[in-house]
């Protein structure tokens, strides 16, 4: 008889693990107090008071900025119109270069191309997952504006070197935060540690308000540009005033505006954060304990200085001490454990590596962006062959494990599930070789 589920044997659990929901009555409130005042949003794209939105939108912002201990936070529907709209304020032009982790969610280096400009990939640290300073380096040209680094699973990316990096060759950093809000190095918080930084209020993400984003930065200059192009840009003239012609670069405004009803919810999720955060750190702490039972998973780094927000929580499987490829274990111990309730139907929260290395998916693949003619890769001699980024290739193909079941309402007997279904799986490895 065999034991292991994917083998037809019994699976370990199968009542649903409990869903992460944040939403509770406070939200309800808040929604309701906007709903009654008849104002969802009060954004008007001329020069007037209600430029800047109403007052949740307001509110929400000097409360983030506050916390986040910043100058300006600027709220928009998504981090993705925030990392777009951050690569407009840069002034990045068509044809300039824009280095980009391989590793990260497709939208941070679709920012680069909305503007015409060109995504360089580089490669990742093998402990962190962050871009390697010693890779963008390589990557730097006459052509290259900035670098767009990602604070991926929550985890801070290398600050000093970067920045440094960055300095020298007179580049902005933009930190794409969506998945560390509230992970700090040292005293700062991430997405205050580059020149702009980009939060996301997803869904998926640790706090949320359905969909929407929140852009921080201390550069005057660069908050202005943001909230012309969240808000159509025809008040630039008013905005800016316009004493050069430079002040109407990328000015071609969007509609990034959030209502005041996911404001108003924002506002409550962000009181959240802290108690969340705890809470996931204390189950990533549990799970790092009761997982180094399993001697082909190894435990997670940190960056020195560094409090991670744990995201999801990245492990690394040794295939020579498991005897088989990580994909084979991990399918294994996916097929003993239950869907998560809140998710798409019959996910298990447990992956093999994160998103594929975004330069092999087909839009880089096929160099085909906008239109018929391939821009803005016909700008350009750059090329994305597979073995671009060996470190990403072989983090995503052989090595990462990501799972998300260190998410607050996991109690210790859903984790303690979870261990005991790699420890099956690892005590019965002999059925899967
Ligand atoms: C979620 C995410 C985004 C996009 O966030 P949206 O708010 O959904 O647009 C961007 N970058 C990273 C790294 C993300 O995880």
């Amino acid at each position: 008889m065999k034991k292991l589920a994917i083998n037809g044997g019994e699976k370990l659990r199968t009542t649903p693990f409990p869903a992460y929901n944040t939403i509770g009555i406070e939200e309800e409130e808040a929604v309701l107090r906007v709903l009654r005042s008849g104002k969802l949003s009060t954004f008007l794209g001329t020069w007037h008071d209600d430029f800047f939105g109403g007052p949740e939108v307001r509110a929400l912002e000097s409360e983030w900025a506050a916390y986040f201990g910043v100058k300006h936070a600027i709220s928009v529907n998504s981090a993705t119109s925030g990392l777009y709209a951050a690569i407009g304020a840069c002034g990045i032009s068509p044809g300039d270069e824009v280095i980009v982790s391989a590793y990260t969610m497709s939208a941070s280096a679709t920012a680069a191309l909305v503007y015409g400009a060109i995504p360089i990939f580089a490669d990742i640290e093998e402990d962190f997952y962050c871009l390697d300073v010693k890779s963008i380096e390589t990557k730097i040209t006459p052509r290259t504006k900035a670098i767009i680094v990602v604070d991926i699973f929550g985890q801070p990316y290398d600050v000093e070197a970067i920045n440094t990096l960055a300095k020298k060759y007179n580049l902005f950093v933009i930190e794409d935060t969506a998945q560390a809000p509230g992970a700090m190095l040292g005293e700062k918080y991430a997405g205050t540690l580059g020149d702009i930084g980009v939060y996301s209020l997803n869904y998926h993400k640790h706090i949320h308000s359905g969909e929407g984003g929140i852009i921080v930065t201390d550069d005057d200059v660069l908050a202005d540009k943001i909230r012309l192009i969240r808000n159509h840009a025809e008040a630039v003239l008013s905005a800016r005033g316009i004493k050069d012609k430079s002040e109407l670069i990328n000015m071609v405004g969007y509609n990034y505006r959030m209502t005041e009803i996911e404001a108003s919810i924002a506002r409550c999720q962000l009181k959240k954060l802290p108690s969340l955060l705890t809470q996931r750190l204390e189950n990533t702490a549990y799970f790092n304990e009761q997982l180094a039972q399993i001697p082909c998973i190894k435990p997670t780094k940190i960056r020195e200085g560094a409090k991670h927000a744990f995201y999801v929580h990245p492990l690394q499987f040794d295939a020579e001490v498991a005897g088989m490829h990580r994909n084979r274990f991990i399918d294994a111990v996916k097929a003993e454990l239950p869907p998560t309730l809140l998710r798409e139907e019959s996910v298990v929260l447990l992956s093999y590596g994160y998103v594929k290395p975004l330069y092999l998916q087909p839009l880089y693949q096929e160099k085909i962006a906008f239109g018929r003619d391939g821009y803005p890769f016909n700008l350009s001699e750059v090329t994305y062959p597979k073995g671009l980024c060996p470190i990403t290739e072989e983090m995503h193909f052989n090595r990462l494990v990501t799972h998300e079941f260190m998410r607050p309402g996991m109690g210790k007997a859903d984790m303690d599930d979870v261990v005991q279904a790699f420890v099956k799986v690892w005590d019965n490895r002999a059925e899967l070789v």
